[in-house]
């Protein structure tokens, strides 16, 4: 059976910056609980941050790939650079991703580090531009397929596609 790693603020555990959660209420998720499928994983709390914490962006102009490439910076409001707990979280949810065996990836939309489609610009104005957080390029770059909360479908599709060939072929976030 193929695990699928999900952030665990979606699972409703209150880990975000603000103290908050922001449980996903879906029939599939709820399955895949039931079904020990879920491996819940916070990164930023894995690379050492506090709950509550300042909020943090990458730096405008920057990707994920700059950041893990040593190119670029994250930081908070006030400057502080918190690069290195980002990028310790990303390897680490890549650790338990590949010691799970996850298929997929359910991670929360806009986070600099679970973001998947889109990430706050670096200006702390509540701008968003398309890109990844680090966690999520970091899991895509070795096989894993990372979707947010409202691809909870896509994600199913996936992890079905991934089930019926195994055996098959090498699955993803294995062997690499
Ligand atoms: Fe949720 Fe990911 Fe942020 Fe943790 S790092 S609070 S799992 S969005």
């Amino acid at each position: 059976m193929r695990k699928v790693l999900v952030s665990a603020c979606l699972m409703g555990r209150r880990v975000r910056y603000d103290g908050r959660a922001k449980p996903v209420d879906d029939a599939a998720v709820e399955r895949w609980r039931r079904e020990g499928r879920l491996v819940v994983h916070c990164p930023e709390i894995s690379g050492g941050l506090p709950v509550p914490r300042p909020p943090a962006e990458i730096e405008p102009g920057a990707d994920a790939a700059d950041v893990l490439a040593g190119r670029a910076r994250i930081l908070t409001p006030e400057g502080v650079d918190v690069t290195e707990h980002f990028v310790f979280g990303a390897r680490s949810a890549l650790a338990t991703a590949r010691a799970h065996g996850v298929a997929v990836a359910l991670l929360k939309q806009s986070s600099p580090s679970c973001g998947s489609r889109e990430v706050y610009d670096g200006t702390f104005s509540g701008g968003k531009v398309p890109g990844e957080g680090v966690t999520a390029h970091l899991l895509r770059e070795h096989g894993i397929a990372v979707l947010d909360e409202d691809q909870v479908a896509e994600a199913a599709r996936l992890l079905a596609e991934v089930e019926s060939t195994d055996g098959h072929a090498t699955p993803p976030g294995q062997g690499l």
